[in-house]
């Protein structure tokens, strides 16, 4: 590994002072509204070839979560940009994950939003870990729980402490993710949107205060059009997800991975599935048309 992947330089602004600097000197006051409160938004984008996937989804997205809970965005999108590539630029690996978080700001305790802070901003990359052929060619096993998140799940908030333990029930059983239920209907995974196909007919649940909407949940949408396979968007039950015929997992990092077994229960027949791999399949297209189209 070489030196800037165990050391990378990272962005980082705090009341206004922007540096880029190594990870290791990167340091935050204890007061910053992110650390106290949990009181910020970051986003993921996947980077193939030194392309970022779908960034200008990712940007839209950012802004969206950061107006839902009154946060300044801090950069237009040019702003964001020219970061993302330099941040990239100085990175070895060519396909990364860039991160990025915005909190409300550094100021005295106090819950309701603080006068004129500005909002700390921290950017970094790492190497992006794509799921093996392994993984893909048995499927992940993956475990249910209900879901005891807050209601706005829309935003994508640093405030993870229900999906961290929803990440841990899935690790202490030594599945990839915990599938959440609500009120009898799938939400989400953990990390990642929830993909249900019943009689050649993908399904998603709708897109609402319940789950986060991936980057991948239009894209989902777009690539079943491109290859011919109906896409729904609804209230989807328990039982109709235990009696799907394939079960898929998305998210930036994950891509599309099939689900074969489910509670320790095979999915299906147990094995992944033509719906899974037709959408791989046009997922792996869309990435290479990507980097056709904004190569830089
Ligand atoms: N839901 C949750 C709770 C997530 O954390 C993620 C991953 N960020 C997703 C869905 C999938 O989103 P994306 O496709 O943008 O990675």
């Amino acid at each position: 590994m070489s030196a800037d992947l165990l050391d990378p330089v990272v962005f980082l602004s705090v009341n206004g002072v922007a540096e880029w600097l190594p990870l290791s000197e990167a340091r935050l006051p204890v007061l910053d509204r992110g650390f106290i409160f949990g009181d910020g938004i970051y986003e993921v984008v996947p980077v193939y070839g030194r392309v970022p996937f779908r960034m200008d989804h990712h940007l839209a997205r950012l802004a969206r979560s950061l107006g839902a809970v009154g946060i300044t965005n801090p950069f237009d999108n040019a702003g964001w940009k020219a970061r993302i590539f330099e941040l990239i630029d100085g990175f070895a690996d060519d396909n990364q994950m860039v991160y990025i978080q915005v909190t409300r700001g550094v100021a005295k305790r106090g819950h309701a939003f603080p006068a004129d802070t500005q909002p700390t901003v921290f950017m970094m990359n790492n190497p992006l870990v794509l799921p093996t052929a392994a993984l893909r060619a048995d499927g992940a096993a993956v475990v249910s729980a209900t879901d005891n998140r807050w209601l706005r799940c829309d935003i994508k908030s640093v405030s993870l402490l229900g999906n961290v333990l929803m990440a841990q029930h899935a690790a202490e059983q030594g599945a990839a993710e915990t599938i959440m239920f609500r009120d009898g209907n799938l939400t989400e995974g953990s990390s990642s949107n929830i993909w249900v196909v019943r009689d050649g007919v993908l399904l998603a649940p709708v897109r609402d205060h319940r789950i986060l909407e991936g980057i991948r949940y239009s894209l989902m949408a777009e690539l079943a059009e491109s290859v011919g396979i109906a896409f729904t968007a609804r209230a989807i039950s328990e039982a109709e997800v235990r009696a799907a015929d394939e079960l898929l997992l998305t998210s930036a990092t994950k891509e599309v991975i099939p689900i074969t077994r489910l509670d320790g229960q095979p999915v299906g027949d147990g094995r992944p599935g033509p719906v899974y791999a037709r959408l791989y399949a046009a997922y792996q297209r869309a990435k290479e048309q990507s980097r056709a189209q904004f190569a830089r």
